[in-house]
Order: C-alpha cells, then structure tokens, then sequence
C-alpha cells in the first residue's frame, strides 16, 4: 500500500495507518496528539520522579482547571471510575482497600439510574460493587415522557449505598443537580462519569459546580492527551482514598513523605499495599501528557477549536459536492452542539447499496477510512473532524467518490 507522510514507524511495523474519522474511538487508536504534547511526553521519559510527588502537582493544576479540591492523573475515564468506585467504598481506611474487590459486610451498592447504564460500568462493578437500576426510562420508548426521578433515587438508596453513578450528557435526566441533593440529604456521594463531555471546556468545571463529589473525563478524546490518560476529580478525601488504591506504596511508612496538596497521612493509621486500581498503572509520561494536553486544550478555547473543526468539515463537505446517490450536509448536531459533523445521507435504492455497505467499502479500501456508524439505519454515514489529520479531508472526498462514483 502507498505509505503516508510521517507514518514511518508503522511501516517499519508493517501496521498500515488508517483516517480516523469516526471520533476518538479507543480502537481506532484515539486521536493526533498535538506535537507540543508529544514533545513533553518524550522529555519526561528522560527523567526520574516521585511519582506521588508528580500526581499531587497534577492534583495543584487539575485543582485549577475544575475547581475540584483534589484532581489525579488516571489511565482513562474508565480507570477513574474504578478508583472513583473503590474510593466510595473505602474511605481513607487501608484494611478496607486491602479487602476490595471483596466488598462483603461493606457499603457495596451503587444507585444508578436505568438509562444511565452503559458498558463502561463495568469498570464501577469490577470494584465490587453491585449497580442498582433505579427508574423507568420510557422517554426512549415513545411510550411516555419521563425517565428516572430524583425520588425514586431517594428511595433506592440504603445503608448499604456506597455512591450514586450519574453519566453526564446532553440528554442526561434527572438533572444532576436534582441528583446530588437527594444524595447529599441521605450522606451519599455522587461519581460523575463525563468521558466525553469535552467541549465545551466550561463543562471541566461544571459538574464539580453542581455538586458532584468527584468526576472523571476522558484524556484521550477531545482534550487531545496520551490515549490511555483520563482525570478523576473532586472531594479531597475521594481522591486520596483514589491516589492510595492506585499510587505504588511499596515503601516503610517512616519513609513515606507524601506531599500535602495529595495526601494527608494524619488521617491514615498506615499504608494500603497494591490497591484495586494497580492494573490501571500511569506512566511518569503519561501524567506529563495530560497535563501539557489539558493546558493546551483549555488555552485554544472553544471558538478557535471550533472553527479549526468546521473549517475541515467544510473542506470534506465541499470535497464531496455533487457525488452520486448521496446529499451531504455539515451538522451541527443538537446533541453534539460543540463538535461539527458531516452527514453523507445515502440514497440506499439508487446507489444500490447500504450506508453499512458504503462505510465497510470505505475501510476496506487503501487508505482505510473509519466513518461513524451509529446511524446507518436511518441510512447516514458520519464524519467527524476529532482525530483528523491536516489533509485527510481531500483522501477521506476522494474514497467517497471512488466508491461512490
Ligand atoms: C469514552 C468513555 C469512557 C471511557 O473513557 P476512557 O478514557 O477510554 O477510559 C467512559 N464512559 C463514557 C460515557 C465514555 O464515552
């Protein structure tokens, strides 16, 4: 196959690369880190440090950027919840964070409401925990108008709730507000799952604004850090019982000389040995990496991001103007509102072939191209300009074109 510019150290793999224009999907390999980021991850690698030392500064800066009390560097959104969960159940006591996943005789249930139920709760059940589907989500059925109630939260929780698991979205019901008062009143902590609500980057602090005790985010997606990065934030306690069922301790407790702004050692009557969140290990890197990405993330801003996506949405749009069988719009979608997309409808009959046909012709061909599938039974192929490459936008029209004709 034709290598593309920059790809050398996949051909020398022999990995073909791919256009990603699905979103920062984790197997597409996320998104195109920006130089400046990739730059600061290599120099990390050159250099030892405290790896508690590093996460209480993460801790300093992510403080900043959320409002949180506390932040820490994590191995993904989905390693966040993990802690996050872990957190909830343990407190600050070590004999508990030794025990997890064996949560028997402990707090070892979270609420949560039915239509917020996805795979990456997994992630909150592996410290554990058992989930609580609380609700009647009839909205998405068309036979009604409601979902989950704040009550009907009230009355799920017990002496055995651990947290309530509240996934943010646009969508999202009841009102997270509503949520955390219900939880607060019953001395329940609320953990937000909000992997992919960036942008818009007032939402860093947003949730933490309305009440939430810690949140997590994604690194890998818009805020364009390593793949395998995220960020848990929120009550100090939280994070600390988070820090310590992650961070290696393997260290006499005379010895240990835990910086403030992370860990406060009068509250802990010793050291907990590798905790729960040890398979979700972070590299010194990795930690450089988010913190360089979220400085960058939040200095570009929303408009100029913005408009550095429509202007490849344009490019792709126009690319492919007047192409067979298919009307193509550039979306700013209801519920998406800070990311452009565009939409390639597909005349199924006349083009004598699905949107499913179309997108698999298109990422087996050379290059592959990824579009997102998650409408090809309204007949729509999408294209997101998230994990695009300068130039793809031409490659991605031609494709269409060629299969298209
Ligand atoms: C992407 C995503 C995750 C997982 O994020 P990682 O950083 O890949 O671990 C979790 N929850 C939701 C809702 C997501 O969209």
């Amino acid at each position: 196959m034709p290598s593309r510019a920059n790809s050398s150290v996949y051909d020398r793999l022999g990995v073909p690369t791919i256009i990603n224009a699905h979103t920062t999907a984790t197997r597409l390999s996320g998104g195109i880190m920006r130089t400046e980021v990739a730059d600061a991850m290599r120099e990390a690698t050159q250099w030892n440090v405290d790896m508690a030392t590093l996460e209480a500064r993460a801790s300093e800066l992510i403080a900043g950027h959320t409002g949180a009390e506390a932040g820490y560097v994590t191995a993904g959104a989905a390693a966040g919840l993990l802690l996050g969960t872990a957190a909830c159940v343990t407190g600050l006591d070590p004999a508990l964070m030794n025990r997890l996943p064996d949560t028997s005789g402990l707090k070892n249930e979270v609420v949560v409401p039915r239509s917020h139920r996805n795979f990456y709760d997994h992630a909150v059940r592996a410290a554990g925990v058992t989930l609580v589907e609380v609700g009647l989500s009839d909205r998405f059925a068309g036979a009604g108008v409601r979902d989950t109630e704040a009550w009907e939260i009230a009355a799920a929780i017990t002496p055995n709730t651990a947290a309530v698991l509240y996934v943010a979205g646009p969508e999202a019901r009841p009102p997270l507000a509503e949520v955390v008062a219900v939880a607060h009143a019953a001395g329940v902590p609320v953990l937000v799952d909000a992997a992919a609500q960036l942008p818009p980057a007032a939402n860093l602090k947003r949730f933490i604004a309305e009440g939430a005790d810690l949140v997590c985010y994604s690194g890998g997606k818009a805020i364009g850090g390593p793949q395998a990065s995220g960020i848990l934030c929120g009550r100090r306690d939280l994070v600390m019982a988070a820090a310590l069922q992650h961070l290696d301790q393997d260290i006499h407790w005379e010895q240990w000389n835990p910086p403030a702004s992370l860990f406060d050692k009068t509250r802990i009557p010793g050291l907990p040995h590798h905790g729960i969140g040890r398979p979700a290990k972070v590299g010194k890197e990795a930690v450089v990496g988010l913190l360089t990405a979220l400085d960058l993330f939040v200095a570009e801003g929303d408009e100029v991001r913005l408009a550095r996506w429509t202007a490849a949405m344009e490019a792709l749009a126009v690319g492919m103007q007047g192409v067979r069988h298919a009307s193509v719009t550039l979306v700013h979608d209801r519920r998406r509102p800070a990311i452009p997309t565009v939409h390639l409808a597909l005349d199924e009959v006349a083009a004598g072939m699905t949107a499913l046909d179309l997108i698999r012709r298109l990422q087996d061909g050379v290059p592959s191209v990824h579009a997102n599938p998650s409408r090809v039974h309204e007949g729509l192929v999408l294209f997101s300009p998230v994990a695009l490459r300068p130039g793809d936008e031409s490659v991605i029209a031609e494709r269409v074109r060629s299969v298209l004709g």
